[in-house]
């Protein structure tokens, strides 16, 4: 009898959740785990995010990845809605302006607004009718790869902190701000980033008629609601608490930047603000792919990615910065290709932009010349 291969997920945002229904529809059997009461308890809880491409002059690997993934993400939202009972998108295109609102640099018409809760519900229940098993409540603990047994041990925590642990043949770890604690070993390179939306309700006829994109960006009407956002503070060391120096603009300023005349309106209203954290790279490309064998010694022949070490069963997609819509699906797919034996749905140029390893082989690389 042919077994599924067992594949446990670690969160139910935009990352697990996608990894979720992507695991399930390639024919393996997903379990979810999520620390949270709900899905989309962290950053793909906003209630609106935008979707659009990314313009590089030399269109560069990040617009380049940025490309496939709005695709593929627009392809999933066209699939998932018999899986939601309200509408998961809205394409009505997105301007890009400069900072300034001045200049025009690109005109997306397939862009526009998305809710990512939603589609995060919609991915998991998906997912759930194909057979995956989804558990709130319960948190990763430890992750064990187990070379012995070829397996994957996590120590999870459910409800009243009652421990147990479950073994799987491959796990993904989609947790986000946890990623750094549950992969010690990873050489990952993440930063935690606070910012805030902020929702105004306005007369009917106020409202723009696409995404406006400057030092920020404005929705149109979304159900009565305007949505502004957002802003971005590096947490100092990931202290939840200090920030460093940076973008000190509020959301009613940028909104003063691309709609003085909105502004305007918005200035005598009350917002309904969310603030939450996106965790990012340095060099603003997720991490999607198998992680550093922990257990592996690095040799100074190791100097190109293929060369690094790396566990045949553990996984991660996380650091997706500011572009979780565009990255989630996309990296999600690629992983179940890779579980699959199929061919990747992207180029090898852009496998390696976003392979996890890519910072401990710099750090290897830096080692060895010093
Ligand atoms: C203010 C703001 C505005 C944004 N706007 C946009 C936008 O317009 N467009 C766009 O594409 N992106 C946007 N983003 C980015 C996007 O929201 C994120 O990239 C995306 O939500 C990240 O998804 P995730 O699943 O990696 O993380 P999260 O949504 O944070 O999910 C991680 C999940 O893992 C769970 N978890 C953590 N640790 C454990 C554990 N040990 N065990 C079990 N579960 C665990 C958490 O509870 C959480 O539910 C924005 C982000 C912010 C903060």
């Amino acid at each position: 009898m042919l077994t599924r291969k067992t594949v446990g997920i670690i969160g139910a945002g935009l990352a697990g959740a996608s990894c979720a229904r992507a695991m399930a529809v390639a024919g393996f059997s997903p379990t979810v785990f999520e620390s949270a009461h709900q899905h989309a308890a962290g950053a793909s809880g906003n209630p609106i995010g935008i979707l659009h491409k990314l313009y590089s002059k030399d269109h560069n690997l990040a617009s380049q990845w940025v490309e496939h993934g709005v695709a593929t993400t627009l392809r999933w939202i066209s699939e998932l809605g018999q899986f939601s009972s309200r509408p998961l998108a809205g394409q009505c295109g997105v301007l890009q302006m400069d900072a300034q609102a001045n200049e025009l640099i690109l005109w997306d018409p397939q862009g526009g607004w998305v809710r990512p809760p939603e589609f995060v519900k919609a991915c998991l229940s998906q997912a759930r009718a194909l057979g995956a098993e989804v558990h709130f409540g319960v948190r990763a603990k430890y992750i064990r790869d187990d070379q012995s047994t070829d397996t994957v041990e996590l120590t999870l925590e459910g409800q009243e902190g009652t421990t147990f642990k479950k073994m799987f043949d491959a796990v993904i770890v989609c947790a986000a701000g946890e990623l750094s604690r549950l992969l010690p070993d990873a050489m990952l390179s993440l930063n935690s980033i606070r910012g805030k939306i902020s929702s105004y309700r306005l007369p009917q006829g106020q409202f723009l008629p696409c995404v406006v994109c400057a030092a920020g960006y404005v929705t149109p009407s979304i159900d009565g609601e305007m949505v502004v956002g957002a802003s971005y503070e590096r947490l100092a060391d990931g202290d939840l608490a200090a920030t460093e120096p940076g973008d000190e603009l509020s959301n009613l300023d940028r909104l003063r930047i691309i709609a003085p005349a909105l502004a305007r309106d918005c200035e005598r209203l009350t917002p309904q603000d969310r603030t939450s954290l996106r965790c990012a790279t340095l060099d603003r490309m997720p991490h999607v792919g198998r992680v550093l064998d922990a257990q592996a010694r690095l040799t100074p022949n190791m100097s190109q990615m293929h060369h690094m070490p790396r566990s045949s069963r553990l996984w991660v997609l996380g650091g997706l910065g500011s572009r979780g819509l565009s990255s989630a699906p996309l990296g999600a797919e690629i992983i179940a290709a890779a579980l699959s034996g199929a061919p990747p749905p992207v180029a090898k140029r852009l496998l390696q932009a976003v392979d996890p390893v890519r910072f401990a082989l710099r750090r290897h690389q830096r080692r060895k010349i010093s």
